[in-house]
């Protein structure tokens, strides 16, 4: 028969596969900065955004783009 002790381990790990699945899925989703030439680019529609990023290192849009993005998602990525 299985201890407690064996059971709670077996769950740990299921719950650590679980978690590292979900990262493993964020980090897929996590839009890395297109660089095409040595110059950043609009992840969607791959205009130019060296400008952009100046004022935003991160920014992986152009500001069309990411206004769109945020509309649909709400959400900053
Ligand atoms: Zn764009």
């Amino acid at each position: 028969m299985m201890s407690a002790d064996a059971i709670d381990n077996a769950c740990d790990l299921e719950e650590m596969q679980r978690a590292q699945a979900l990262s493993n899925h964020k980090n897929k989703t996590t839009h890395q900065p297109l660089v095409v030439d040595g110059v950043r680019c609009c992840i969607d529609c791959g205009d130019s955004i060296n400008n952009r990023i100046k004022m935003l290192p991160n920014a992986v849009r152009c500001v069309i783009c990411q206004e769109q993005f945020e509309n649909q998602y709400g959400l900053e990525f």
